[in-house]
């Protein structure tokens, strides 16, 4: 997979190439990821990027012109079809090109799914108070949001979006199993870890955890995850299909108890 970030501040991303599963995977040649600047797509002397909004407001808009040549110059032209065009055929293509908006799609575990199975995405960062809206309806393919807060600028985003996307590639995580078993993946939060010292501080381990017996271990982490996602995201668990059939029995007997105690 490649990707390819269209930015004006390219340094921004040094750190995250350079470190964790990010770094592997790309010494690894599991994934390539290009770092371009806005900039280089402009043809005046002072490489202007952005101008005042048309109908007035505070604050300066990124210009259409240079995120327009980028995504040409970057992509194959057959490979995607704009959102504007046709939705559907627009998330279907080979090739995605994404505007990082809080005015877009939520972006979910679901979503970085479907994304790792593309050939080629695009990221393209705003700044100031946006970007041009021709490029969203007529160069994007998708307007993703990293979460309900705002921003100063999209590369923040554009690093949560390929990391969440690049750990799904195959073989990029340690276990092929991680991935699996976290949260959002099973339909629910994962559930909580310790390590060791086994009491630090007064503050011991769950008993639980330190019998060896796996199938119990297993059960107490069902457990515990179900009733974490059921305080902190109980959206979650408004469609219970997604829960295996054990975690289905688990969580029924969740809710008698609360029940029983009320
Ligand atoms: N005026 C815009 C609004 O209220 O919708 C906010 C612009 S924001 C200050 C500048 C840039 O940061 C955006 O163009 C976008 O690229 C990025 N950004 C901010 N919040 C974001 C979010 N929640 N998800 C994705 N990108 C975000």
């Amino acid at each position: 997979m490649r990707f390819d970030i269209v930015t004006i501040f390219p340094q921004f991303f040094e750190g995250f190439l350079s470190h964790g599963i990010v770094r592997r995977a790309r010494q690894r040649s599991q994934v390539q990821v290009s770092v371009h600047d806005l900039r280089d797509f402009t043809y005046d002397r002072h490489h202007v990027v952005d101008d005042r909004p048309f109908g007035g407001s505070d604050g300066m808009v990124l210009k259409p012109e240079p995120i327009f040549r980028a995504v040409e110059a970057l992509t194959h032209p057959f490979q995607y079809t704009p959102l504007g065009e046709d939705r559907q055929a627009a998330e279907q293509a080979p090739v995605s090109v994404i505007v990082l908006t809080p005015q877009g799609k939520p972006f979910t575990q679901a979503e970085a799914a479907r994304l790792s199975q593309k050939e080629q995405i695009v990221l393209i960062c705003g700044r100031y108070e946006g970007i041009d809206e021709r490029v969203a309806q007529n160069v994007a393919t998708d307007e993703l949001s990293i979460g309900d807060y705002v921003l100063s600028g999209g590369e923040v985003a554009a690093m949560v979006v390929s990391d969440a996307i690049i750990r799904l590639l195959p073989e990029t995580l340690g276990s092929a199993t991680s991935a699996v078993n976290e949260s959002f993946s099973a339909g629910r939060l994962d559930y909580p870890v310790y390590t060791r010292p086994a009491c630090y501080r007064g503050l011991e381990v769950p008993k639980e955890l330190m019998t060896g017996h796996h199938a119990e271990i297993d059960l107490w982490r069902r457990r515990k995850a179900l009733e974490k996602t059921k305080a902190y995201r109980p959206d979650l668990l408004r469609d219970t299909a997604a829960l295996d059939a054990l975690d289905q029995k688990i969580l029924k007997t969740i809710e008698a108890e609360a029940e029983d105690r009320h």
